[in-house]
């Protein structure tokens, strides 16, 4: 048995087998979590009898990069390869004074955006709290000691609110402060194409919203996100976006990736405007990332200040995402290899929980 795989109060139940006091269980678990030991030998504060009882049973699973690559601009990618050989990519971003760890929730994703690479894998399966988590804590593992991830964000592979309960669990082991992780969940931001009825589920977390909204017209967000905006209609989207419980000093993010000819007009800005008017926000303009075979193009640095213009003259903070990792595909939405494409295959059993609408039933990838 892993221990990685077990929640505390699956943690709880094992010690209560063993017949350990109740404060054991978060022993251990700061053990996974805090002091990130990768075996059971290394929790010196059990006894080397109870040690050697655990050990019997129980070992502690690891996630471990398959490779690392680092761009020129200092962002690093992650490839984890997972017990079933499946891989994922996560990316180390660094932006003084800030450290961001981009961490996916999928292997693939649900949906099938047109501008994203990963969209086109399909999804071969969801990730486990564990995978979750353990992305963040081999990450950590290989930081310099002058290196702290400072901040986490769910916008890698996957669609998090596609895996919301694997995500909710995640969520519960890096914000714990007794025993988990300890990270805040202000520093803590899910992305999500706009499973509108699923947001609640975000603020239940804790964490910071950000919606990957991309279009301002049915025709246009059916035509680059079809299977959620079929789902859930921009009007859904934004009835749910108002519903939102922000607590106080947090803003929602609204995505919006720059697709030169497709969304990046004076129209689309104005639109953009009237779209997140009366809602506390912030917009992340992301110029399009190009990937081998994409089939749109970045638009031009001058189209994309003038689309910036258009916005903040109208009182909204409109940003640009700088485009790190590029060099190395470590960038939105260029994270999945196509060169892995051909080797995938139907899985038996893909263990990825249905979502409420038709258009959202996972996808597999075709051999
Ligand atoms: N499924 C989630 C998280 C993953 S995508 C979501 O949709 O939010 C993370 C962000 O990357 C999204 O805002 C998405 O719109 C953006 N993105 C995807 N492909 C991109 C590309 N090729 N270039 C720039 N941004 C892209």
């Amino acid at each position: 048995m892993d221990l990685t795989t077990l929640s505390a109060e699956e943690m709880a139940s094992l010690a209560e087998e063993f017949g350990w006091p109740r404060y054991r269980t978060h022993q251990v678990l700061r053990w996974l979590y805090q002091h990130r030991v990768t075996t059971v030998e290394a929790m010196t504060d059990l006894s080397k009898a109870d040690r050697a009882r655990l050990a019997e049973r129980a070992h502690v699973g690891t996630l471990a990069p398959a490779s690392v690559r680092t761009s020129e601009d200092g962002t690093q990618k992650c490839i984890f390869r997972l017990d079933d050989g499946k891989e994922i990519e996560s990316v180390v971003i660094p932006d003084p004074p800030r450290l961001t760890l981009c961490l996916s929730t999928q292997v693939g994703c649900t949906l099938d955006c047109a501008f994203c690479l990963t969209g086109q894998m399909g999804l071969l399966r969801n990730l486990k709290p564990h995978e979750i988590v353990g992305q963040v804590l081999a990450v950590q593992r290989q930081l310099a000691s002058n290196q702290r991830l400072t901040n986490v964000v769910l916008m890698g592979m996957g669609e998090p609110l596609a895996n919301v309960d694997a995500v909710e669990e995640a969520i519960r082991r890096l914000t714990n402060k007794t025993w988990g992780v300890g990270f805040s969940p202000r520093r803590i931001t899910l992305s999500t194409a706009g499973l509108a009825t699923r947001l609640s589920r975000v603020a239940a977390m804790g964490v910071n919203l950000a919606i990957s909204l991309n279009a301002t017209t049915n025709a246009q967000r059916d035509r680059l996100m079809p299977a959620v905006n079929h789902a859930y209609p921009l009007e859904t989207l934004l009835t749910a976006c108002r519903a939102f419980p922000l607590k106080s000093h947090r803003r929602l993010t609204f995505e919006y990736v720059l697709l030169q000819g497709e969304n990046d007009t004076e129209q689309d800005a104005h639109r953009l405007v009237k779209f997140v008017r009366g809602l506390r926000c912030k917009i992340n303009l992301i110029p399009f990332n190009e990937f081998p075979d994409s089939p749109f193009r970045r638009p031009s640095d001058e189209a994309v200040l003038r689309f910036q213009a258009i916005l903040t003259r109208s009182g909204l903070d409109a940003f640009i995402r700088k485009s790190k990792g590029r060099d190395i595909l470590g960038a939105c939405g260029q994270l999945g290899t196509l060169s892995a494409m051909p080797a995938l295959i139907r899985p038996t059993n893909p263990g990825a929980e249905p979502v409420p609408h038709p258009a959202l039933l996972p996808r597999y990838a075709h051999a």
